[in-house]
């Protein structure tokens, strides 16, 4: 959910030697296999239906990544 992410990253830096600081977040997709029939499937939200056997077993694969990937600091002490 980047947007709550995103929400909350402004609410803790105010106030803080973080305000200002910019958050850049690499959406990646969803995509969940089927537990019966193994169809990959895409999705928007972590749930859903298989289109090819109609179950709503499915095992998500890719799109929960959460990694903090780099940060870039300035020097505070000028
Ligand atoms: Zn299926």
């Amino acid at each position: 959910m980047p947007d709550a992410i995103r929400f909350c990253f402004d609410v803790c830096c105010q106030g803080t030697v973080l305000e200002g600081a910019i958050l850049e977040i690499i959406e990646i997709p969803g995509l969940a296999s089927c537990c019966h029939c193994g169809t990959k499937i895409n999705l928007d939200q972590p749930f859903g239906i298989c289109d090819r056997c109609g179950s709503v077993e499915l095992k998500i694969i890719q799109g929960e990544e959460l990694k903090i990937k780099s940060m870039e600091i300035d020097d505070l002490c000028a």
